[in-house]
């Protein structure tokens, strides 16, 4: 009887401690508190910015941590390595998939390989950028999907005008509405407006924002295709499909990246397979 005692004593104390074995259940949760934005002008992303409540948790990645605050509106909480979406569901961060070659995280990425390589704001990037070094090129498709819609219908029925540069151009463009990039959107329009003549030439003639379709020679969908990109004037632009050699051009001053960049934009002109014109909304790679 005595034997019975000790074993139900040893397999009370095992279930007790492997149940306050904290590190693996343990999830971040999203506490929004917008301090002093207007959520109808854009928010600014940086340290004077929104700033969110994080529990930090050592073992919830950096990179998971920044998406979290990148998306409050749909992802309810985190942990090690997956995503809790608002309406439910889940998405894995880490496919458990290694040595995967860069087409190959190109192709087949995790969310993890989407955030492999990170892109740095401002002046200081690699010029000309080394090879293979995208910043926000490799793209896991399902998550844009789960935000922006997964067909052309449901993008579409999210996508409203924003007046692109009213004091200077005044042309109606298509951007998604999900998440308020239309808002960020404008926010880098009204602030590109009070630029010079001189600066404005290169932003001036919009060449394109709503398209549904793949990035040219690939099966990847564009993010044209959810309505959170941009190409500016294609006068001033280089892309490296159009030339025969990869050689790193741009004729963009970083004076109108800056702009893109501090409302939540990144810039195809800071990647090895170069893209000037091009921006999309990516406030996971540029958050702190
Ligand atoms: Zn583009």
């Amino acid at each position: 009887m005595k034997k019975f005692f000790f074993y139900i004593v040893v397999i009370v104390c095992c279930c007790s401690f492997v149940c306050s074995k904290p590190d693996r259940d343990a999830k971040v949760l999203n506490q929004p508190q917008q301090v002093g934005v207007s959520p109808e002008l854009g928010v600014k992303l940086g340290s004077d910015t929104t700033v969110r409540e994080i529990l930090v948790n050592s073992d919830i990645p950096p990179d998971l941590q920044r998406i979290l605050k990148a998306y409050p509106d749909y992802i309810d909480s985190v942990d090690y390595n997956t995503i809790f979406w608002k309406d439910g569901t889940t998405m894995i961060y880490d496919d458990g998939i290694k040595d995967k070659t860069f087409e190959e995280k190109l192709d087949n990425p995790d969310i993890e390989d989407m955030m492999s390589i990170e892109y740095i704001k401002g002046d200081n990037y690699p010029n000309p950028p080394p090879a293979n070094y995208d910043p926000g090129r490799i793209r896991y498709e399902p998550f844009f999907e789960k935000i922006y819609g997964e067909n052309e219908t449901e993008v579409r029925s999210f996508l409203v005008k924003v007046r692109w540069m009213p004091a200077t151009v005044n042309k109606s463009i298509l951007i998604t509405s999900a998440n308020g990039v239309n808002r960020q959107l404008q926010a880098v329009s009204d602030e590109l407006d009070r630029l010079s003549s001189e600066l404005k030439k290169y932003v001036n003639n919009p060449a394109g924002t709503f398209v549904y379709r793949v990035i040219a020679g690939t099966n990847r969908k564009s993010t044209h295709s959810y309505g959170i990109a941009i190409d500016i004037n294609t006068e001033y632009s280089d892309y490296w499909r159009w030339d025969k050699t990869i050689d790193y051009k741009n004729k963009i001053p970083l004076e109108i990246v800056k702009v893109f960049e501090k409302y939540g934009f990144i810039w195809g002109g800071k990647w090895y397979h170069y893209d000037t014109m091009h921006f999309e909304y990516r406030p996971e790679l540029l958050i702190e």
